[in-house]
């Protein structure tokens, strides 16, 4: 024998924290999966817990035809549902799961495990029920993994309240990449519950039209005035109004039209 060999990984042990077999593991690594029960291990400085992931229950068909839906809002810019859509990936998205007590009451907050620039994924409410072990059975199908790269420490010290659990948590998402108007924005279609989540989207201008409303408004009131209050004016008041509707006309169609 030689001995040990002078380079190499530095190893540990944890005990499962589902089934209690010992989980040799690198130290350079979070993520272990138990040899005895398959359950991934998440392990930081305080010790190892379990692995969860949520299931889709959006298949991709659903989830497209939810953001094509999304997008024909009234509150989206026009033609925002036949935006080119570059990317609808399905993928499981790391974020810790954060069970704290405050005197009888206790309360669990959600956080991101690699920094993202995704939206909903702070404050997001994750759906009760169907949260599963995440073992060597569970299917993830052709989804991502995003591995973690935050700390879950970057999240304890601050974190109000007493800690009762933590654990790191998979929630299955579709990242939607698009594009309009010479830019690409992104949005989330959440996988369990069919949410969308877009900060940041294309808006119909709707600022624009009540201006033009109002301005309309006034100017034919003021053209109508001069009608009935001054009937020697009658002629310049109907003059008014219809240039004021014909302004109005060209301003609706430039704004209807502007992307
Ligand atoms: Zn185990």
């Amino acid at each position: 024998m030689c001995g040990p060999p002078a380079y190499g990984p530095a190893v540990a042990t944890v005990d499962c924290p589902k089934c209690g077999a010992p989980v040799s593991f690198d130290v350079s690594t979070t993520l272990v999966r138990c040899e005895y029960c398959k359950s991934q291990v998440f392990i930081d400085r305080r010790g190892a817990t379990l692995t969860y992931i949520y299931p889709f229950l959006v298949v991709a068909d659903q989830a497209q035809g939810i953001f094509r839906r999304w997008a024909s809002g009234s509150r989206m810019a026009k033609d925002l549902e036949t935006a080119p859509v570059r990317q609808f990936a399905p993928l499981y998205f790391p974020v810790y799961f954060l069970r704290r007590r405050f005197g009888p009451e206790e309360k669990v907050f959600i956080e991101p495990a690699k920094a993202t620039t995704l939206p909903g994924l702070h404050g997001l409410k994750v759906p009760p029920g169907d949260m599963k072990v995440f073992d060597a059975d569970f299917p993830v199908g052709g989804a991502r993994m995003v591995p973690p790269e935050i700390g879950l420490d970057q999240y304890l010290g601050a974190m109000p309240g007493e800690p009762i659990e933590q654990a790191l948590v998979y929630l299955p998402l579709y990242q939607v990449d698009y594009d309009y108007g010479g830019r690409t924005y992104s949005a989330v279609v959440e996988g369990s519950t069919g949410e969308v989540f877009a900060s940041d989207y294309p808006r119909r201008r709707s600022g624009a039209y009540v201006t033009v409303g109002a301005l309309g408004l006034l100017g034919s009131a003021g053209g109508w005035a001069l009608v009935f209050l001054y009937p020697g004016l009658a002629l310049l008041g109907i003059a008014a109004v219809i240039g004021v509707a014909a302004a109005i006309g060209a301003v609706g169609y430039r704004v209807a039209t502007e992307h």
